[in-house]
């Protein structure tokens, strides 16, 4: 049986001699894992569609559970977002989170969406990296049920102002007077995240996105206990460039 499923590449690992298996997050079917043959000589008509970022229609051939992709036609290769270090990494962070917390064959329309458009914001869009990165990683981790909690104290409602803290175990955050398992973080990081969690178009200080990141980070290994490792490299690359 054959079919046509639109995907992008997450992940591709040798196999053998001349073929590939790749991770490829479709549209219709969400993450499948499928062989491509003959594709690691330079003439594979095929090679393009080894390349993680790589979006196109795919052609596969299902026998039993096992599935191989037979052709592809490229919609876009988002090939410019590999000219520059950070949106690279920035892009990878995408591709590696999608790998993560997607289960196999779940479709996941509204995923697929955003990580289509984060990468096309990447690749063609004015948006600061970092920027672009944070509102992908709060909108992936609310569509996971890892959704920060950012409009007021988790416990009295109030509005925070002045002094903020974190809880890591909810994703919410508190004011001065009901901190409790939390710890202080820095309330221009708070407003930050708060701000670009409702798509905010404005500026903030290169540290303090670097901040914001830092805390995702931070919150993804501690509360869904997944380290994303291009994430890391993002933010040691911004340190690096900073000294
Ligand atoms: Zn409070």
């Amino acid at each position: 049986m054959e079919k046509k499923l639109n995907g992008i590449v997450l992940k591709s690992v040798s196999y053998g001699e001349n073929d590939a298996i790749l991770n490829i997050f479709t549209l219709e079917e969400g993450i499948i894992s499928a062989k491509i043959k003959g594709v690691k000589k330079a003439s594979a008509k095929l090679k393009f569609a080894t390349q993680p970022f790589c979006f196109a229609e795919f052609i596969i051939a299902e026998k039993g559970d096992k599935k191989s992709v037979i052709n592809a036609s490229l919609h876009d290769g988002f090939y410019s977002l590999r000219e520059n270090v950070f949106s690279f990494y920035a892009g990878s962070t995408i591709l590696e989170f999608a790998l993560k917390f997607l289960s196999q064959s779940v479709e996941n329309e509204e995923m697929f969406l955003l990580v289509s458009k984060s990468l096309n914001e990447l690749t063609y869009g004015s948006e600061n990296t970092e920027k672009t990165l944070i509102k992908f990683l709060l909108k992936a981790l609310s569509l996971s049920g890892y959704g920060l909690y950012f409009d007021r104290c988790v416990k009295c409602g109030c509005e925070i102002e002045g002094r903020v803290f974190f809880s890591v175990q909810t994703g919410a955050f508190a004011c001065e007077e009901c901190l409790e398992e939390g710890f202080e973080i820095y309330f221009d990081t708070y407003i930050a995240l708060k701000e670009l969690n409702e798509d905010s178009k404005k500026d903030f200080a290169k540290e303090t996105l670097i901040n914001s990141l830092k805390l995702i980070s931070y919150y993804l290994r501690q509360r869904a206990e997944v380290e994303v490792k291009s994430l890391k490299e993002f933010i040691e690359l911004e340190f690096f460039n900073k000294n």
